[in-house]
């Protein structure tokens, strides 16, 4: 090579080392965190209002439901959060046991996030190709917007590849606790393992509040999330009778704003909303509904209400979700034999493996049969099966849960759909077309 195409290839190559540092720098340097965004905290105040309004639209609304919107509407509790002296400890899907939280005196706050407005602003430093639902909750972070801003850690617990780099990379910001997860369930040393990360967490806790978990406050946090658990059993009960008390859309915002209020007072507003109901049963303005349905599948968080607005809009009401964010989040005790620390840091460990049937668990039997008991107890005519673009768990289980439906002659429909609000048409002309169906069985 003579001199001058060396001199060429040298600036090239220094030039291409220029780019690739760039590279580098733009993929794993993570940004700064200066300010608040305030555009996105306007979208989000958008998409909050826009779909309150669409709800407010339904007919016969229980009045103890303005509690629940209100809570929704985030100022409130984040306002409430910012005066709390304590420690606020996020965490992400349903494995984190709240109630080594609340005795360590803490409050936890889950952070999976439904936001369309914050996904963008994720993808500044996540892949595009990815959940939707973590770029969602890692938007909220990068932002700097509501119940993140306020934790001092986050649990982030591997139910699959995208939940456990999102923990890695959120611990560039904030402490981050990973609460790694057994591949099975059943196995007698998965349990073991699961018992060791309870424990870990449990330590981890302490340290970060300086509050020492006892045997006394340990028992006192199970006990009242019994009576969460209770009162939320009570709330479902409700829900099986026909003509339906309450719909699927005001239900689920009952179960997330559990996500991160006041413990007691969300039990007590839910036990009046319960009351509530109990009285509509002799005065029921509501038709006999045979659009009676099961919704399944990936995680719907507010205000990601996309799919429900569509199916209530069509006089048809939601009894009954099988969703880690609905009804799997509270509905399992912790079911205490021995009243010492280990008997309790058993239990705990038990519930919040054995009972979840969150598919990233190597066998998915359980959830199938839990859909089906619950189409069987709320007399559903049909049932809707949530996919989430990206989310690979959900869809390869697909065909085993709609062959399970369709043998049993239930009708069963899939949505394949994001956060986006471009396939509403589409996902409209479906609905319509399988409720049509349903009238016509009946
Ligand atoms: S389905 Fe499982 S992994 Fe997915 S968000 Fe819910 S709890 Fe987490
Ligand atoms: S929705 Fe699917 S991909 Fe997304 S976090 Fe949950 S399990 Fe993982």
């Amino acid at each position: 090579m003579n001199f001058f195409k060396r001199i060429k290839k040298a600036g090239r190559d220094f030039e291409i080392k220029k780019l690739a540092q760039k590279e580098f720098e733009r993929r794993y340097s993570y940004p700064v965190l200066k300010k608040e965004n305030w555009q996105v905290k306007e979208k989000l105040k958008e998409a909050t209002s826009k779909n309150l309004e669409l709800i407010r639209k339904a007919p016969h609304r229980p009045e103890g439901i303005s509690y629940y919107e209100d809570i929704i509407s985030g100022d409130k509790r984040e306002k409430e959060l910012q005066k709390f002296s304590g420690k606020i400890i996020g965490s992400f899907c349903i494995f984190t046991p709240e109630e080594l939280i609340h005795s360590a005196c803490a409050i936890p706050v889950r952070l999976c996030a439904g936001a369309y407005d914050t996904i963008s602003i994720a993808e500044e430093v996540l892949p595009r190709d990815i959940c939707p639902l973590v770029k969602s909750s890692f938007g909220f972070k990068v932002a700097r917007f509501s119940y993140f801003e306020l934790c001092d850690a986050v649990i982030s617990p591997t139910p699959c590849d995208d939940k456990k780099k999102l923990g890695e990379i959120l611990s560039n910001y904030l402490p981050v606790w990973s609460l790694r997860l057994p591949q099975s369930k059943e196995i007698g040393h998965s349990q073991e393992y699961w018992l060791r990360e309870i424990r870990i967490l449990k330590e981890r806790i302490e340290q970060l509040t300086c509050n020492k978990i006892t045997k006394k406050s340990l028992k006192e946090s199970i006990r009242i999330l019994h009576k969460r658990q209770e009162v939320l059993r009570r709330f479902y009960e409700l829900r099986k009778n026909n003509p339906p008390l309450i719909n699927g859309r005001d239900a689920l915002l009952v179960i997330q704003t559990g996500f991160y209020d006041d413990i007691n007072r969300w039990i007590e507003k839910t036990q009046k909303l319960c009351d509530e109901l109990e009285e509509r049963k002799s005065n029921n303005k509501l038709p006999l509904s045979n659009c009676r349905l099961l919704l399944t599948g990936a995680p719907i968080i507010w205000p990601n209400y996309k799919l429900l607005n569509i199916i209530e809009e069509m006089q048809s009401t939601i009894v009954i979700d099988e969703l880690c964010s609905g009804t799997r989040h509270f509905y399992d005790p912790v079911e205490v034999n021995e009243w010492t620390m280990d008997g309790m840091l058993q239990a705990i460990a038990n519930r919040y493996l054995l009972p979840s049937s969150c598919p990233c668990f190597t066998e998915s039997d359980d959830r199938i049969d839990k859909i089906l008991q619950s189409a069987e107890d709320f007399k559903v005519n049909g049932v809707i099966h949530h996919s989430l673009r990206l989310c690979p768990l959900y869809d390869m289980e697909l065909p085993k849960v709609s062959r399970v439906f369709k043998d049993k002659g239930i009708p069963f429909l899939a949505i394949h759909t994001d956060y986006s609000l471009e396939d509403i048409e589409q996902i409209r002309t479906r609905v319509e077309a399988f409720l049509e169906m349903l009238r016509s069985r009946t």
